[in-house]
């Protein structure tokens, strides 16, 4: 389509890039985005990491667009609900917009802690947004004598590195054997947990905290772990993975839930039954969908690459009568203690991995997982060059363990991969 109008449901990241994607595309027509942060859209991988350390500022974050959008804007304002047979979006302030496509775009929230009279205490957060962050900041500068992280994935282990970057006693408290273990596995995620402790990180695998206790003020002081032990905490971070926005799709027939909303590879949502709904699509963390390369069912990949990627086909196959397919290899990096950690394709789906560059000991390495014999993904430490080699041996199918013609390949020693469990429904978000 090129005329009539488009709502877009969440104005963050994936939702700015549909708007922006749409107009790259020649649609012409009415565009309405629909956020209920009142700010404008932003970058979040920064709150986690230069904004915590103190080297930039929530302010510093407005994600740009490459055209006027000449979209209408609704700030400050959630979607409540979805009228499918009216075509129409019910908002908070009972408005009612109507639309001839919609594309969904409400992302992802963080995991609250469970405990909701500890999670009210002064001094224990989460971390998602710019008033997250500016929170979690503040009460950095003001000098916790010791900062508790729960949960040891990928926004956890940011936290706590730009906590140890402003000298800050830190622990970390995760259920599994090491570190990001449900996107890396627990062989490669046992090397980046030892070398976060060789920074300094109170790094305290298979361990849960069983209690966070406050004063008589309401203030977090101290907490409690399964292990027994009691010690003196002031600032906390929750860091236990993320929650799909899709609340307000409830009663709207389709398949959606607290991992995300069901759509095709062209972005398009399915209803419940699993047939597709004429003119409505998916994109960003909010999205669950079955990546064509991979023989799997739909999951969510809640990642800054996917929401670009997604919103791109989405935007497409609104404008386009052919359709598209995102076919882009999942992607994603993360910076933290020194470590410039990047993945490509589905290292999850694997159950063996092999170390094919560098040194599991110290420096920069590449590891490769396969299942079946089949190359599925890859991930390097501060060797990011050597990536679009191996997004083609995943492309191509390449055998497993892969060939790589590289000076620094050690001997190949295939492992087991050390995932928890059989493949996760969603990754990076559903970090602990
Ligand atoms: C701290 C942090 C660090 C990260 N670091 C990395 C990283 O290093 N690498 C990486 O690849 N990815 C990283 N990510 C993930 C990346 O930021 C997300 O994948 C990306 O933000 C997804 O964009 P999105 O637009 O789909 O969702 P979101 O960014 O969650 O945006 C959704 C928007 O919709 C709004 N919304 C929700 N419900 C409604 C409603 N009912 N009505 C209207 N609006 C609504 C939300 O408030 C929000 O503004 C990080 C995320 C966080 C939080």
């Amino acid at each position: 389509m090129t005329a009539g109008r488009i709502v877009v449901a969440g104005a963050s990241l994936a939702g700015l890039r549909t708007a922006d994607s749409l107009r790259a595309h020649g649609f012409d027509g009415e565009l309405v985005l629909i956020g209920d942060e009142p700010h404008e859209p932003y970058d979040r991988p920064p709150l986690a990491k230069a904004v915590l350390a103190g080297r930039s500022r929530t302010d510093r974050l407005a994600l740009p667009s490459t055209r006027d959008l000449d979209a209408r804007r609704l700030s400050g304002v959630a979607a409540t609900g979805l009228d499918l047979a009216a075509r129409e979006v019910r908002l908070a302030d009972g408005r009612r917009i109507g639309f001839d496509a919609l594309v969904v775009a409400t992302g992802a929230r963080s995991r609250p802690w469970p405990v909701r009279r500890e999670a009210a205490l002064r001094g224990v957060h989460l971390l998602r947004g710019i008033e997250d962050a500016d929170r979690i900041r503040a009460g950095l500068i003001a000098g916790p004598r010791r900062v508790l992280v729960i949960g040891g994935g990928f926004t956890g282990s940011e936290v706590a590195s730009s906590c140890l970057e402003l000298g800050l006693p830190v622990t970390v408290t995760l259920r599994g054997d090491a570190p990001m273990a449900s996107a890396l596995g627990g062989t490669v995620g046992a090397v980046i947990g030892a070398r976060q402790r060789a920074h300094g990180l109170d790094l305290r695998a298979r361990t849960t905290v069983t209690a966070l206790l406050g004063d008589a003020e309401g203030r977090l002081r101290r907490a409690r772990t399964s292990d027994g032990d009691e010690f003196e905490a002031d600032l906390a971070v929750v860091a236990l993975g993320s929650v799909a926005n899709t609340e307000w799709l409830a009663g709207a027939g389709l398949s959606a839930d607290s991992r995300g909303v069901v759509c095709d590879a062209a972005c398009r949502v399915v209803d419940a039954g699993g047939a597709v709904v004429p003119q409505v699509y998916a994109v960003g963390d909010v999205a669950r969908w079955p990546h064509p390369h991979f023989d799997a069912g739909p999951e969510a990949l809640r990642h800054w690459g996917n929401a670009v990627g997604q919103a791109e086909v989405a935007a497409y196959n609104l404008t386009h009568r052919d359709r598209r397919t995102a076919t882009e290899l999942p992607a994603f990096w993360s910076d933290q203690f020194g470590l410039a950690i990047k993945s490509v394709g589905l290292p999850h789906r694997a159950d063996r991995v092999v170390l094919t560059q560098g040194s599991f000991d110290r420096g920069p390495f590449v590891a490769a997982y396969g299942r079946a014999g089949v190359t599925v993904g890859a991930v390097s430490v501060n060797s990011p060059r050597v990536m679009d080699g191996y997004a083609a041996l995943i492309t191509e199918r390449a055998p497993f363990p892969p060939v790589v013609q590289a000076t620094d390949s050690p001997e190949t020693t295939v492992l087991d991969a050390g995932f928890p469990g059989a493949a996760l429904a969603t990754v990076h978000g559903g970090q602990s």
